[in-house]
């Protein structure tokens, strides 16, 4: 049988095919922490793993498994295994794979919690990082050493947008003995599946797009079923694991995924080209622009360019800050992916515990600001901008 499409497996979770009576067309919540057992010997069968079942939701539950299935097919995978954040996507691989005196290269434009992660918590443990210009295979080469375990990637880096090219890093790094590991959660399953360019572990924060709504915390990481089963062990022992709801929020959002990304991707690029047309925008980050960087890679890798849309204001901090505070629909907030389109200045808050170097080194200028663009039509979202540009005094 061919494969269905993307839209159509994010919807049939539930196989509804042949007699599915009494099959809940809707995933039900198993909102229980544990699972009863006809006999010891079962019971025992169980938590010894000769026969499948559920005994405590801390090491299985059926939504939560439902929901990793659905993700694992999306992301071409074998397994998945959904996490209590993002956070915990992010550090368990890595947590999983290096131990004290292993050393990790990392893409230097990188999510600021992992930024963090890496610069003051896994050292505690012995694990030093190294950033590198992840644009630059060169430079990614020569970063790495021989405790070189993990080379970390982005798909679409947060928040300069540049793109990796998944393909030739994970051969560089295979090259060298590494686990290849890339956050997936600008791009999605929709925009772009890891594994088929070669990457070992894909990490998401499913708070933003798989979710959508900005009604959960979450995470989730894919693989090969070698690689990942290791990691469902290190969650079950850090306790890490969404709760059933959660999982249930993301089966919903996901169901929507394909059609919530072909509308902010279209809306994300009108707002791109009207920015790049503004007086008071240096410059323009959009993978869908023929300006930046890496479009040829992105229009080779990306089924989408999803909806995240980066600028820099003429008129440095105090122009960001205006803009920021000037704005009427889109919304002053953290996180992305969701229905509002949100505003970020990098500079004033989510970067502001980087030094200037370590700011500029990633990409983020003064006048930096990004955007999610949101599911609002797309006419208030660039009427917004416009008000808040003129507002800014940048030009
Ligand atoms: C938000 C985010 C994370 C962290 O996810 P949480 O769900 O907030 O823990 C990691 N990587 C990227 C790229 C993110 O945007």
């Amino acid at each position: 049988m061919t494969k269905r499409g993307f839209a159509t497996r994010a919807i049939h979770a539930e196989d509804l095919r042949g007699t599915p009576e009494g099959t809940p067309v809707s995933t039900p919540i198993y909102q229980t922490a544990n699972f009863a057992f006809a006999t010891s010997d079962d019971y025992a069968d169980v938590i010894q793993e000769r026969a499948e079942g559920f005994v405590y939701t801390r090491l299985g539950n059926p939504t939560i498994v439902k929901f990793e299935e659905v993700l694992a097919d999306l992301e071409n995978a074998e397994a998945a295994v959904c996490v209590a954040s993002g956070m915990a996507a992010v550090q368990i691989p890595l947590m999983s794979v290096c131990g004290m005196g292993d050393h990790i290269v990392s893409t230097q434009s990188v999510y600021g919690g992992t930024h963090s992660l890496f610069t003051k918590y896994l050292p505690r443990f012995g694990i030093e990082t190294t950033f590198a210009d992840a644009t630059d295979a060169a430079a990614v080469g020569a970063a790495i050493r021989p405790n070189t375990k993990v080379l970390y990637l982005e798909t679409i880096c947060n928040p300069t947008l540049d793109v990796c090219d998944l393909e030739g890093l994970a051969a560089l790094g295979h090259e060298r003995g590494l686990v290849v590991m890339t956050d997936n959660t600008f791009a999605t399953p929709y925009a772009c599946n890891p594994t088929d360019l070669g990457v070992d572990v894909v990490i998401h924060s499913a708070t933003k797009y798989l979710n959508g709504h900005a009604d959960v915390i979450a995470g989730v990481m894919a693989g090969r079923e070698a690689v990942i089963e290791p990691m469902r062990r290190d969650v079950q022992q850090a306790g890490a694991i969404a709760a059933p709801l959660t999982a249930w929020l993301l089966l919903r959002g996901l169901k929507t995924l394909a059609v919530r990304m072909e509308r902010q991707a279209a809306s994300a690029l009108r707002v791109a080209q009207f920015l790049e047309g503004h007086p008071g925008v240096e410059r323009v980050l959009y993978p869908g622009l023929p300006s930046h960087p890496q479009h040829e890679l992105a229009r080779r890798m990306l089924r989408s360019f999803s909806g995240m849309v980066a600028c820099e204001l003429k008129g440095g901090y105090e122009a960001g800050r205006r803009f920021m505070d000037a704005l009427q629909l889109c919304v002053r907030a953290a996180s992305l992916g969701e229905c509002h389109t949100l505003a970020t200045h990098p500079a004033s808050t989510t970067h502001r515990q980087y030094t200037r170097e370590e700011r500029e080194a990633a990409g983020i200028t003064d006048g930096f600001l990004r955007l999610s663009i949101g599911l609002e039509d797309v006419e208030d979202i660039l009427a917004d901008l416009e008000h808040a540009l003129d507002q800014s005094g940048g030009q």
